[in-house]
């Protein structure tokens, strides 16, 4: 009973390598207002300029990042 297998089911390496969250996030303008949006599901809170939309969607990238 000394036989090698050779040929794994599964390998380890696919299992660790765990694809990248889906936080893409988008502004959408509702009106005079922007928000941001994501791919998750997240939205922000409406604001008057877009780069605080802006803001806001990056600051939920980062934060879901870490
Ligand atoms: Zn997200």
């Amino acid at each position: 009973m000394d036989r090698v297998y050779e040929d794994s089911p599964a390998r380890p390496d696919s299992a660790a390598r765990a694809p990248a969250p889906a936080h893409t996030t988008s502004t959408v303008e509702r009106g005079s207002f922007c928000l941001a949006r994501c791919a998750c599901g997240w939205s922000g809170p409406a604001r008057r300029a877009r780069d605080r939309a802006r803001t806001d969607a990056h600051d939920h990238e980062t934060a879901a990042a870490g």
